[in-house]
């Protein structure tokens, strides 16, 4: 059969008939001391791993439940070996703690996930490590801020608060000249819509408490990573005891068999929605990169092949923080809340700290993600949102 196209990949990646009986899914193995028949055994298992084989001779290792999950990564981004880990955040700080060193450089984009950024700023400089946040709309000019110390370049592309659109070919290519890693957060667009390593980056994360979890029950994440950066994340996560249990691993597993129809029904969901948006009055624009106004249309509809329903409304000037507020505490199919990619449909007001300029602006914008509801039920319950701020005199 030719190459198998993205969404029969999703179905099919990670099964095993010999493991999992002849059942359809692998069941979540859990485990911590595995037996040897011998001593020859053991070393025979040990050296195997330590050739960079998936080979379990503890629980650490992970056991076929999780080399179900590396293997499915593996083969949908294109990378060599994967590694799991108990939250998206852990997945998203390890690989860089694996690249860096004291008295190493690394740049960050500014519009970088939260909690990486205290990271970058608290831990990594306590460890001797020089952060520079760089503009994520950079793009090739990237190199003039290259230093001979520099050893890695963090992308996220959007934003999942501000939505820049990176140009990460250009990224990636000024790194690999100059011998710098890259690695990317590549949560928002799932491996269904965006295949980082096909545009030269090193390593891939997915914080899979979002869309591939899908169900708002795991905290989880999967780091993908090339021939070349594999042996020291997989060194460095094994040393900090890095893993998840296998009934997580399943569950992640289940949900990305089913990634492709949901994604698409939430992204149908998330046109009407924006297109209905973008006729409210007190709205002063959207931020989702697959609307043909928004900046990053360009870049989004040549290196993308879809876009998920994580978006940001940014109010007119004149909408008071207190509207901007009533407007989320009056939701009733939105829930409020952080995080996304789940079933239900949720809304938070923007945050984040920034350095360099963006247009963005947090303090006028809320998040929005869309879920699998009815589409019509959602633009009436943001209609009653409109209707709630106007309640406010202006
Ligand atoms: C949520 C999120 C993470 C972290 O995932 P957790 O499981 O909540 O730690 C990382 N990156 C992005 C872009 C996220 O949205």
């Amino acid at each position: 059969m030719k190459n198998k196209l993205i969404g029969t990949k999703l179905v099919h990646c990670g099964r095993d008939r010999e493991l999992s009986s002849d059942f359809i899914n692998i069941p979540p193995y859990r485990g911590s001391t595995v037996l040897f028949d011998s001593v020859e055994d053991m070393f025979y298992r040990e050296n195997r791993k330590a050739q960079g084989e998936y080979e379990t001779t503890y629980g650490t290792d992970g056991g076929p439940t999780h080399q179900a999950l590396f293997k499915a990564f593996c083969e949908l981004e294109g990378g060599y070996r994967a590694w799991a880990y108990s939250t998206g955040l852990a997945g998203c700080v390890m690989p860089i703690l694996a690249l860096t060193a004291c008295g190493d450089h690394i740049l960050v984009t500014d519009s970088v996930y939260g909690p990486v950024r205290s990271f970058c700023e608290k831990t990594l400089t306590r460890f001797g490590v020089e952060v520079e946040f760089y503009d994520p709309l950079i793009a090739g000019g990237i190199e003039s801020l290259f230093r001979s110390n520099t050893k890695l370049v963090y992308m996220e592309s959007p934003g999942t608060h501000s939505f820049e659109v990176q140009d990460v070919p250009a990224i990636a290519a000024a790194a690999r000249r100059h011998g710098i890693r890259t690695m990317i957060d590549n949560t928002w667009a799932t491996p269904l819509y965006f295949r980082p390593m096909e545009h030269g980056v090193d390593i891939v994360v997915h914080a899979l408490t979002k869309y591939i979890g899908g169900h708002s029950d795991i905290l989880m994440a999967i780091a993908t990573c090339n021939e070349e950066t594999w042996p020291a994340v997989r060194d460095t996560s094994n040393q900090l005891g890095q893993l998840v249990g296998a009934d997580d691993a399943y569950l992640a597993l289940r949900g990305l068999h089913t990634l492709k129809p949901r994604l698409e029904y939430q992204s149908r969901s998330a046109r009407e929605i924006i297109a209905w948006l973008k006729e409210q009055p007190l709205v002063e624009r959207i931020h989702w990169p697959a609307d043909e106004d928004d900046p990053g249309y360009s870049i989004w509809k040549r290196d993308f092949s879809g876009a998920s329903s994580l978006f940001a409304i940014t109010f007119k000037d004149e909408v008071s923080d207190e509207q901007i507020r009533d407007f989320a505490s009056s939701l009733k199919v939105f829930g409020r809340g952080y995080s996304w990619g789940g079933f239900e449909s949720l809304v938070c007001l923007s945050y984040g700290k920034r350095e360099c300029s963006s247009n963005f602006k947090m303090n006028k914008s809320v998040r929005i993600a869309i879920g699998l509801e009815d589409t019509e039920d959602l633009i009436e319950d943001l209609k009653t949102g409109f209707e709630t701020m106007l309640r406010t005199p202006l």
